[in-house]
């Protein structure tokens, strides 16, 4: 190589680059060997190459054939496979001890438990109920609802994002499974039962000793429960009358209770009851041929004349104001799912790009798969970055119903983008079940539909932006 550079009277400037080096070189090339050609082209793409061959210029005949030598004796490493992590922006850094401590719990327990059955389960639209007692030993309900020395309870809200992220980006279910019983029924207690049902519910389901649903939608009314709530609850002495339906209930087909909501036929409020699942008059049946989130199990429940003590009714639950409440808290969780789907789709991709090779070079190699790869991972930390702010705006006491919705309708649009982006990124294998991918693409369409529509969340930020309700 030496003696070809020379006879060419090649320059190595280091100053204007090793670019204008190569660009020297092939202007000779008609007189290069193809090979070396070939060789010297790449410079173009590897600018740390200067140093080599300037080093190589400077070297004697012998010189030259022991590093030959050298070089043909070595063990060529393949080169260092870039870590495969959702953490692009590097969020996770600088996380409080025990919520790192929860994440890598979390993590652990999805790659060796979930990872390797969620498929299975998804197809057999099962859930894997022998997995909750580890999963409850995993105590991730301590990190997101914290219990201070005097007793109370608050929600950390980044907490709950990264737990549920690091759930959902193995399985959406799983991170659904928690938001309905960690975020929906458990947050109605804390912010509408009194400190007796508190202290009664909480700490319970805090050890998943009694498992939640939250029952708000109905067959006839989804987008519309604000106004339109059906079924009806009535005083009758110390215990109060349901009747009604309510469709979607996550987990309500093996739950320990139902937080339903109803409207009082007395003065029209809607009023939140701890319905436990074994009352007279209670029944549900599961749904099937869900193409999303197959995993979850959705209940539709009748309630025929259940009969609810007073003391189950919650106490500081007056009127959907206080449902809305609810919704508000957890809603960025489900942004949260979002990110975590979103995420899944892409490591998956990622890694899929490394080791399928078409036209004997590994996909990533492709520009146009790059290309595809950098949006993804673009949404992602944009998605991130909007979640995680909007959780500090939570745990800060100042996020308001509007900041909620925009996490949750932003994040959930933009996942659908990413999960689309990895399931075209991997051809044919992107719509097999064994792959996964298509199982997040699948799970991202009950994100975008649940806890407010992708509309409804738009409406609600419109709302707050112009100060007209655009709703009917
Ligand atoms: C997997 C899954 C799990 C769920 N889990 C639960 C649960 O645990 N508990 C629970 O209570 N519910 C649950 N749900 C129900 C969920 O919250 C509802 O599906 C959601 O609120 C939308 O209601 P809907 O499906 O009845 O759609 P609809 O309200 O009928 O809406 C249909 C379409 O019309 C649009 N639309 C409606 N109104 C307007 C308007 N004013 N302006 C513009 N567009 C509008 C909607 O955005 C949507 O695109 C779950 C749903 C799914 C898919």
């Amino acid at each position: 190589m030496r003696a070809v550079l020379h006879f060419h009277q090649i320059r190595l400037r280091r100053t204007s680059g090793v670019q204008t080096m190569a660009t020297d070189i092939l202007s000779q090339s008609d007189m290069l060997d193809p090979r070396i050609a070939a060789v010297v082209e790449q410079l173009n793409d590897r600018p740390e190459l200067a140093g080599i061959v300037e080093q190589l210029l400077k070297m004697d005949g012998p010189a030259l054939a022991r590093a030959r030598r050298s070089i043909a004796k070595a063990k060529v490493a393949p080169p260092a496979a870039p870590l495969i992590d959702v953490d692009f922006l590097h969020l996770l850094r600088d996380l409080p001890p025990a919520v790192e401590s929860a994440r890598l719990r979390a993590r652990e327990f999805m790659d060796r438990e979930v990872e390797p059955i969620a498929n299975d389960y998804w197809e057999r639209a099962e859930f894997p109920y022998h997995l909750i007692p580890e999963f409850a030993s995993l105590d991730l309900l301590s990190s997101i609802f914290p219990v201070a020395a005097d007793g109370t309870v608050s929600h950390d809200s980044v907490a709950e994002g990264i737990l549920t992220m690091e759930l959902a980006r193995v399985d959406c279910s799983f991170a659904t499974f928690l938001g309905v019983h960690g975020g929906l029924a458990f947050g109605s207690i804390l912010l509408c039962g009194s400190q007796a049902q508190q202290d009664e519910w909480l700490p319970r389901m805090r050890k998943w000793e009694v498992l939640g649903a939250f029952g708000l939608t109905e067959p006839d009314v989804g987008s519309g429960v604000a106004g339109g709530i059906t079924t009806t609850c009535r005083r009758d002495g110390d215990t109060w009358i349901l009747n009604g339906e309510k469709r979607w209930i996550g987990n309500s087909t093996f739950g320990d209770f139902v937080v339903v909501w109803a409207r009082d036929l007395a003065d029209q409020q809607v009023k939140g009851f701890i319905v436990e699942t074994t009352l007279p008059g209670y029944s549900v049946r599961k749904m099937d041929g869900k193409i999303a989130q197959r995993t979850l199990q959705n209940g539709h429940i009748t309630l025929d004349r259940v009969r609810v003590t007073e003391a189950n009714r919650l106490q500081r639950a007056n009127s959907f104001k206080d449902v809305a409440r609810v919704l508000g808290m957890t809603r960025v969780g489900v942004a949260w799912i979002a990110v975590g789907c979103a995420a899944g789709a892409y490591e998956r991709a990622l890694a899929y790009a490394q080791r399928r090779t078409q036209f004997g070079r590994p996909l990533g190699s492709f520009q146009l798969i790059q290309s595809m790869l950098v949006k993804m991972v673009g949404k992602l930390a944009s998605m991130q970055a909007l979640a995680l702010q909007v959780s500090r705006l939570q745990n800060a006491g100042l996020c308001e119903e509007h900041h909620s919705a925009l996490a949750k309708q932003v994040c959930a649009a933009q996942c659908r983008e990413v999960v689309a982006l990895a399931r075209e990124s991997m051809g044919g294998n992107g719509i097999l079940l064994d792959h996964s991918v298509a199982r997040f693409f699948a799970d991202a369409e009950a994100i975008y539909s649940y806890e407010g529509s992708n509309e409804i969340n738009t409406l609600i930020v419109g709302r707050a932006l112009t100060g007209h309700g655009a709703f009917v």
